[in-house]
């Protein structure tokens, strides 16, 4: 790949020519597609841009509705527009739109990213889209406001894990630091993402631990949600985006799996904790991710037991690899 500091120059120079400009980020997003999408909503007015901010999920995730100008967040993308940017998004089909725009700049940290814009800033060893963001910013002298670090700081604890991960190095903290230095609160936005949970959620996952099965002595675990059970709790999607997580934490787990029934499918995610490289078989799926937090949606006529079983040989697999 082109040295990054010059796909930052390329960048400035693109975003310096355009008049109208859209951020878009992956469907389902996280806190870090929605977080490093807005953390250059106000970077990009403040230039004087006419700027949208596009998901094309409704409705989007409650927890994170305390991002400055989460508001501003539309699922209608304008009629006219010179440049796209798009943020934590593996691949052109993740973005939810029909057409390639005029000129597309892909800015992500996904192993699996497939270079889909005319721009490809993608950086596998940032901890967050937020963090290349950031040290895009940084290198162009950009001043980082507050509503912008916000966001960029949440991005960065929702993909770290609240900095857990082995992505977490000096950088991270550095940024982190940078962040607080710009007006950040870290004991509010740790009460926003992390003390706002919803009744619904626990009993989804008391419902979904019931489900739990151990294979590969106990180094793989499996649990699934169906539609029902959603039903009968009452919970929404975003309800089961942790749940992976929690499996993961069983002492002799190395990859953990949680499958969801979904409209288009079996809603795979995947999660490793020590050195399966759980991208791969997501992206044998049709999926992809990073080394420890990978997904997909396997479509067609499945149900959990044979998705199950396919998942087993690739999991069986991957636990011999890297070992
Ligand atoms: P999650 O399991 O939380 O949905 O996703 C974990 C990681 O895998 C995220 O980085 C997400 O972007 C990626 N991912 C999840 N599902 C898909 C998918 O269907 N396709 C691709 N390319 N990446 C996915
Ligand atoms: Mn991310």
């Amino acid at each position: 790949m082109e040295n990054i500091n010059s796909l930052f120059e390329k960048t400035y120079e693109k975003i310096k020519e355009a008049k109208a400009i859209v951020l878009i980020s992956h469907v389902n997003p996280d806190g870090d597609a929605l977080g490093s999408s807005l953390s250059m909503y106000t970077i990009l007015k403040k230039m004087g841009k006419k700027v949208s901010v596009f998901n094309v999920t409704k409705p989007l995730p409650q927890y994170l509705d305390f991002l400055p100008n989460f508001n501003k967040v539309t699922n209608k993308l304008p009629d006219n527009f010179d440049l796209m940017i798009s943020f934590d998004c593996g691949s052109f089909d993740r973005l939810g739109i029909e057409e390639k725009p005029k000129f597309l700049i892909n800015i992500d940290h996904h192993i699996s990213n497939t270079n889909y814009g005319d721009i490809n800033i993608i950086d596998s060893n940032a901890a967050s889209t937020s963090q290349v963001v950031y040290n895009f910013c940084k290198y162009n002298n950009i001043e980082i406001d507050k509503e912008s670090a916000i966001c960029m700081y949440t991005a960065l604890v929702t993909d770290t894990g609240s900095f857990q991960y082995e992505s977490v190095n000096e950088k991270v903290f550095l940024m982190a630091t940078d962040m607080v230095r710009a007006g950040v609160d870290v004991a509010f936005i740790s009460k926003m993402l992390f003390q706002r949970d919803r009744l619904s959620r626990l009993r989804l996952l008391a419902k979904a631990y019931d489900t739990i099965e151990m294979c590969c002595d106990g180094e793989a675990i499996f649990a699934h949600v169906t539609k029902e059970m959603m039903e009968i709790t009452g919970a929404i999607k975003d309800d089961t985006d942790t749940i992976v997580n929690s499996l993961r934490a069983i002492r002799t787990v190395e990859i953990a799996c949680m499958l969801r029934e979904d409209d288009e499918g079996i809603k795979v995610s995947l999660r490793s904790k020590n050195y399966a490289d759980v991208s791969k078989i997501a992206e044998a799926l049709g999926g992809g991710g990073h080394v420890r937090a990978a997904g997909a949606t396997i479509k067609g006529e499945f149900d959990f037991e044979k998705v199950k079983e396919i998942l087993k040989e690739y999991i069986t697999k991957a636990l011999k690899e890297n070992k």
